[in-house]
Parts: C-alpha cells; sequence; structure tokens
C-alpha cells in the first residue's frame, strides 16, 4: 500500500483526517478509535467490579456472613449479627445506583466495645477474609495531627494501600481496623483517660477520612521518602471498624441507667448488674460521654460490645475454631510423623493459667508454645511418633521454662 493511503483499520480515516495513527502488524488505529477503545475499557472493567460486588452480595447475605464468622469466632454472637448486617449493608451501599430519590444510603462504620484479646480485631480480619478485600490494621494511640511527632492519620491509607498490593480500586474498597480509639478519647467527661495531648485534633483528623475524602497518600509512607508519586486514594467506600476496651465506660453506662431508673420509675434489676453485663446496654450517647466527639459517633453508626471470655469460651477457642491453636500443632507435628494429643486436664490447665495471668485469649498461643517448645525441639529427630500433653506434663514444662508473662501479652 503506497503511504499515502494509510487508513485507520479501526474507523476507515485516513491518516491526514487523524492526529495519530499507530501501527500494528497488519492494521493501523488512529487517535480517536484509541480513545474510545479506552473508554469501552474502563466501562467494561467497571462492570466487572460491581459485578464482583454483586456477587459478594448474593453469596453474602447476613445469615452467611455470620455463618461464616462462626467458623473462626468463638461466642460473640451479638456482635457478630451485627457485624453480619452492617458489612451486607455496606455493600448494598456500593451497590446503590446514582440517586434519584434522595436517600443515600449511610456508611455502617462500626465501633467494637470490649476488653483487650476478645476478639475485636479478629472479627475485623475474618470479615476482610471473608469478603477477599484488604484491611489495615492501625493502633489509634500511635496516630497525631498532622505536624506532630508520631504518625499522620493519612498512614492509615498508606497500609491499606500495601495490603491491596498497590491496587488503588481494591484499597478503595478495603477495611481500615483502628484498634485503641478509646485512648484518643477526650479527657474531660473521663477521669481514668490520662492521654489528652492530641487527642481530640486527632480525633478530627480521623473525622475527615471517617466522613469521605480524597486523600493524596505517598505509597511508602511520609517523611522518609518524599520523592515519591503520590497516589490518590478516596475513603468514601472504606469500611471503619473501631475497637477499644473503653475502661471505665460501664460507670458512664450504669450511671446514665440510674439516671433512668429514677426518672421512669425504678427498676432492681438494673441496680444489680454486674460491670460485664452492663456493657450490652451500651448506647452511642455513653461513647460520646467516655470521650469520642459527637462528629466521630454519628459517623461511626453501628455500635457493639464483645462478652468477656470464660473459662469454657477459651477452652472452645483452644480446640474449635477452623484455625484452632491446637489443630495447627496437631498439623504440625504430624508433618513428623507424630500424632499429638492434648488432654482435656491440660486444656483446662492452659486456660487457667491464661486466666491467672490476666492474658485471655492472647495468652493461649504462648502458653501452648512455651508447654510444647521442647517436645517440638526434641521429638523430630527422636524416632517418637506420639505426644500426649497430660495436665502434669503441661505444668512441669511451664514450670520448667522462664515463662514470662508480660511478654507473652503482647
Ligand atoms: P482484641 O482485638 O479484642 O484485643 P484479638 O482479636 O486481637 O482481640 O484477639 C487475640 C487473639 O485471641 C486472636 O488472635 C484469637 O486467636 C483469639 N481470640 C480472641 N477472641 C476470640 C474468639 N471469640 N474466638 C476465637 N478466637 C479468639
Amino acid at each position: 500500500m503506497a503511504k499515502k493511503d494509510l487508513e485507520c483499520s479501526f474507523c476507515g480515516r485516513k491518516k491526514s483526517e487523524t492526529n495519530l495513527l499507530i501501527a500494528g502488524l497488519d492494521a493501523h488505529i488512529c487517535d480517536r478509535c484509541i480513545e474510545q477503545a479506552h473508554g469501552i475499557v474502563l466501562e467494561e472493567t467497571k462492570t466487572e467490579k460491581t459485578g464482583n460486588i454483586k456477587e459478594n452480595l448474593d453469596i453474602s447475605k447476613p445469615k452467611a456472613i455470620k455463618d461464616f464468622l462462626d467458623q473462626y469466632i468463638i461466642g460473640q454472637d451479638h456482635t457478630k449479627k451485627v457485624m453480619s448486617v452492617a458489612v451486607y449493608n455496606h455493600y448494598k451501599r456500593l451497590l446503590q445506583p446514582a440517586s434519584n430519590d434522595d436517600i443515600e444510603i449511610q456508611k455502617s462504620n462500626v465501633v467494637l466495645v470490649g476488653k483487650t484479646g476478645t476478639g475485636k480485631t479478629l472479627m475485623a480480619k475474618t470479615i476482610a477474609q471473608m469478603l477477599n478485600v484488604p484491611i489495615a490494621i492501625v493502633d489509634a494511640t500511635i496516630l497525631t495531627e498532622a505536624g506532630y511527632v508520631g504518625e499522620d492519620v493519612e498512614t492509615i491509607l498508606t497500609k491499606l494501600l500495601a495490603a491491596a498490593d498497590y491496587d488503588k480500586e481494591k484499597a478503595e474498597q478495603g477495611i481500615i481496623f483502628i484498634d485503641e480509639i478509646d485512648k484518643i478519647a477526650r479527657k474531660s467527661d473521663n477521669p481514668s483517660i490520662t492521654r489528652d495531648v492530641s487527642g481530640e485534633g486527632v480525633q478530627q483528623a480521623l473525622l475527615k477520612l471517617l466522613e469521605g475524602t480524597t486523600v493524596n497518600v505517598p505509597p511508602k509512607g511520609g517523611r522518609k521518602h518524599p520523592d515519591q508519586k503520590f497516589i490518590e486514594i478516596n475513603t468514601e467506600n472504606i469500611l471503619f471498624i473501631a475497637g477499644g476496651a473503653f475502661d471505665g465506660i460501664e460507670r458512664v453506662i450504669s450511671k446514665r441507667l440510674n439516671m433512668q431508673a429514677v426518672g421512669y420509675g425504678a427498676s432492681k434489676s438494673k441496680q444489680n448488674i454486674t460491670d460485664d453485663e452492663t456493657l450490652q446496654y451500651i448506647i452511642p450517647k455513653d461513647v460520646k460521654d467516655f470521650g469520642l466527639i459527637p462528629e466521630i459517633v454519628g459517623r461511626m453508626p453501628v455500635l457493639s460490645y464483645m462478652d468477656p471470655l470464660d473459662k469454657a469460651t477459651l477452652k472452645q477457642i483452644l480446640t474449635e475454631p477452623k484455625n484452632a491453636i491446637i489443630k495447627q500443632y496437631e498439623k504440625l507435628f504430624q508433618m513428623d510423623d507424630i500424632k499429638f494429643e492434648m488432654t482435656s486436664g491440660a486444656l483446662d490447665y492452659i486456660v487457667e493459667k491464661a486466666l491467672e495471668y490476666k492474658l485471655g485469649a492472647r495468652g493461649l498461643r504462648s502458653i501452648c508454645e512455651t508447654i510444647l517448645t521442647d517436645a517440638m525441639f526434641n521429638m523430630p529427630d527422636s524416632g517418637e511418633n506420639k505426644l500426649k500433653v497430660t495436665k502434669s506434663y503441661a505444668a512441669k514444662a511451664l514450670n520448667k521454662s522462664s515463662f514470662n508473662p508480660l511478654k507473652a501479652a503482647s
């Protein structure tokens, strides 16, 4: 073909009618067709993505979400139910068509109140695992207002981006778990909080993320890499879950309940409830009275509490979840052809020690590890093919070790 006859193989325009004509092996494409094709690609991938969400929503009705959580988390039924609905509604919100009725579904950000080690982080992680979305877990206590020493609130998004393998779209549909949110509460109203330095400032900075904003995120984190290109992240569809022990909030709740009791005719049952039972009456106002600013409380409308873990629950945690600690040891020993078994008495002993050291579920693993270290060291080349851990074996192993409960708690 003579050069002057070159034309776009897609639209037939002559070279002279185009701004750019790119040559392929046997064909040419003009700038306009490239742009059009690019538009089609964007449109297609968008439907694909919404398609994924839709699929998720179809599979993950609230009951199915709870069933999934049941496999990994023992107890905490109330919170599992609340979370299932929150996550389901979150996905519905992502799917809502461009609004023509002025009803905009608000985001279902969640606050979980409960003692350390009761499974708040596990709850958030399990949800992320089920939805196959990235999750960033951050500790509110290391956050500062921009400009202070510490980490800026924006670094949360750097973490999420890393968890999403730097896929911006994935990150924008991820989950952010903010641990120890209670530690950035305002000091006033709450005598047990010692930190106030920039608590309210951090809350204000967090609020922006919660409200939905676009942030220029340095993918490698802020200060150390000043030359990197920023990635723009929109936080509008990110699900925020915050957790905290809110030490002392029981007092706030009982005060409110007692006032109600006085106001609306005394209810005796409410006066005799223990701290653990009090938590189930928590309402957003209590969290606000504890020291979270009203705007944050408003942006995190779903509130639930975690039950403290008793002996029976801790024992179940050792053996029942899909990846229970004891199942993991069974597998590890099995790989060396060793049949591993732990008696019920030994399990009780481990639970008692976890409670004695006030480690909760967090300590179960480190106590097991301490008890089993010698066996895991010696047995692979000892020729033995059976290990039965009894209560006395466990007690002897733990006493012999230099088990440090403080280290185990971290
Ligand atoms: P929190 O965030 O409330 O401090 P975590 O979620 O970090 O507590 O829990 C610590 C560990 O304890 C988890 O890794 C998990 O193995 C175990 N755990 C705590 N609660 C539960 C539970 N309800 N069911 C199963 N495992 C639990």
